[in-house]
């Protein structure tokens, strides 16, 4: 989680706790992304996330949580694994304890013992066809199509049953994505202008302008605390892809612009030798998604090695699309955007059929079968 935070509110303390400086966040909420856990929830009320900080308050004062203090059943042990005495570590020692996620390799400090495995994990229960008390309606849409398999199931090597539907990973892309893909693909496809290039550099330039400068406004818009956007900036954590992102669209809209002004002051020369740094700005403002994405260890399907090369297959068809009315060669983005919507057809059908690294990715890859296109109705929804 550390590595995916923007502003540095959550920090780890030299006693191991994790704790969250609740006036630094801004609600960006990249870290409830992060944790495989879902440990962190937003509290709307400040705009700002929280979370169990382990009683830090008692613990300093060699005070044990107050959790633990006030179960009944003693249902809940704290202690210091790093010491070989404590009642924690012989239990831990003597392997009966389980660790949920481990996959995510976040060595979590959280064991659990004596508990069903489908309790560690929320995909793994099974689906019956009816309530405990009733049937399901059939006109009630479920959430969870019952014909997806669980997650034991998957693990089982089991296929889905659904027939597929239409698989489109851009389902699980935030809303604003569309935008970064044709603002920055803007730049990057603008090489393929035609003859009178710089001139015509204008409209394409303003166009990603506009789009660069939506995304970074929905991104604002959608932190809980957006007065505070200024805060990636002035406390930046820059393990952060988030914070990187940030300054790859603001380097890309500044490049865009120079361009722009360039190209209209008639200094055409210098305009087009800084378009292939704009190309290059603009691809990163495509991709740099994946990067951020691949720090989501709670999202496992969105940390497949194949979303780089997706997202810039996306920005090409989308760029391409969006480039058109301004091009005089049309038919060259016309294979651009044949080409890109191909690859991305093949890429999103390989990440639904193929087997990935983990169960919990298998059954969101499932859920790409259910994706709707327009009017069609997905075939095989539970
Ligand atoms: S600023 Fe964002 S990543 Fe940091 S704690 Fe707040 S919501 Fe989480
Ligand atoms: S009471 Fe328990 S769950 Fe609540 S903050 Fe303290 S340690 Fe965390």
């Amino acid at each position: 989680v550390r590595r995916h935070l923007s502003v540095n509110a959550l920090s780890k303390r030299p006693d191991g706790i994790v704790d969250i400086d609740r006036d630094a966040c801004i609600g960006c909420r990249a870290c409830m992304q992060a944790c495989p856990y879902d440990a962190l929830y937003l509290n709307e009320n400040h705009g700002a996330v929280e979370k169990c900080h382990y009683c830090a308050h008692r613990v300093e004062k060699g005070l044990e949580p107050a959790c633990v203090i006030v179960c009944p059943e003693q249902a809940i042990i704290s202690g210091d694994l790093n010491d070989p005495r404590s009642r924690i570590s012989q239990m831990v020692r003597d392997g009966q304890t389980l660790l949920r996620r481990t996959e995510q390799g976040t060595g979590p400090n959280v064991h659990y013992k004596g508990v069903e495995a489908a309790a560690l994990d929320p995909g793994a229960p099974e689906r019956p066809s009816m309530y405990l008390w009733s049937d399901r309606p059939p006109q009630k849409k479920e959430s969870w199509p019952i014909s997806l398999a669980s997650v034991e199931e998957h693990a089982r090597g089991a296929r889905c049953g659904a027939p597929c539907g239409v698989g489109l990973a851009g389902g699980a892309v935030p809303g604003h994505q569309g935008n970064r893909r044709r603002g920055g693909d803007a730049g990057a496809l603008r090489l393929e202008a035609g003859p009178d290039r710089v001139r015509r550099a204008v409209r394409p330039g303003a166009l990603a302008i506009i789009f660069t400068a939506a995304t970074a406004g929905l991104l604002i818009e959608d932190l809980k605390r957006p007065s505070l956007f200024y805060r990636l900036l002035t406390r930046p954590n820059w393990k952060s892809w988030l914070v990187k992102g940030g300054i790859i669209l603001g380097a890309f809209g500044g490049c865009s612009t120079l361009v722009v002004l360039l190209a209209m002051l008639g200094m055409d020369g210098a305009a087009q030798s800084l378009r292939w740094a704009e190309a290059v700005l603009g691809l990163a403002a495509a991709g740099y998604t994946a990067f951020l994405f691949a720090q989501c260890k709670g999202r496992d399907l969105w940390e497949s090695k194949l979303l780089l090369p997706h997202l810039l297959v996306q920005a090409a068809a989308c760029g391409g699309a969006a480039l058109a009315p301004f091009a005089t060669e049309r038919w060259r983005l016309g294979w651009i955007i044949v080409v890109g919507v191909l690859a991305h057809a093949a890429i999103a059908a390989y990440e639904r059929f193929t087997r990935h690294a983990t169960t919990n990715a298998n059954q969101a890859a499932a859920f790409l079968g259910t994706v709707r296109l327009g009017p069609f109705q997905p075939c095989g929804m539970g």
